[in-house]
């Protein structure tokens, strides 16, 4: 049984500029929400959108409506027509996901031909599988499945590590 060493492609390497990075802001959905001082006919409270306060202003006794507009028809309309007798706030919510620190590195490997330990056959590397098999017992995992007889661990792979190829690099670089 042939080892396999697979190499990273030292073109693919790049620095990742947010390295260390544990989180990552995400747009969230946007909620619009307006002011009005006599709801429009269009607008049907609990249908396309919910009042959430009226007040009456104590100065001229004017009257202001805020609320959330939920149908996106109704909100397409205000903007398409840029009607006056209603203010928009659009607020887009931000979202803090937390997660694993970000590598220092991105790189891809180098795509070579391997041989299936159980049917002989050959193929590249990119096209190798990953598979979990449930046996009402037993979790099995492998990343090694043969694209052609998906036998599990089909070949027995090195990969290079980021380390050994950054030092690869090094060398090429002073020569
Ligand atoms: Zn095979």
């Amino acid at each position: 049984m042939k080892k396999h060493f697979i190499k990273i492609d030292l073109k693919s390497i790049n620095k990742n500029p947010n390295a260390g990075s544990e989180i990552d802001y995400l747009p969230g959905k946007t909620e619009c929400r307006f002011s009005t001082k006599k709801l429009p006919d269009d607008f049907i409270d609990g249908e396309n959108c919910y009042v959430v306060r009226e007040e009456t202003m104590i100065g001229d006794g004017s009257i202001r409506i805020e609320g959330i507009i939920t149908d996106k028809e109704l909100i397409d309309n205000i903007l398409q027509n840029k009607r006056k007798d209603i203010e928009l706030i659009m607020k887009r919510e931000i979202i803090e996901v937390r997660h694993l620190p970000e590598p220092p590195y991105f790189y891809d490997y180098e795509n070579i031909t391997l041989k299936c330990d159980s049917c002989n056959r050959e193929f590249d590397s990119i096209d190798i599988k990953s598979e979990e098999v449930w046996d009402g017992e037993n979790e099995f995992y492998s990343d090694r499945v043969c694209p052609y007889c998906n036998s599990f661990d089909c070949c027995e792979i090195d990969y290079e590590t980021i380390e050994e190829a950054l030092k690869r690099l090094e060398l090429l670089v002073t020569k």
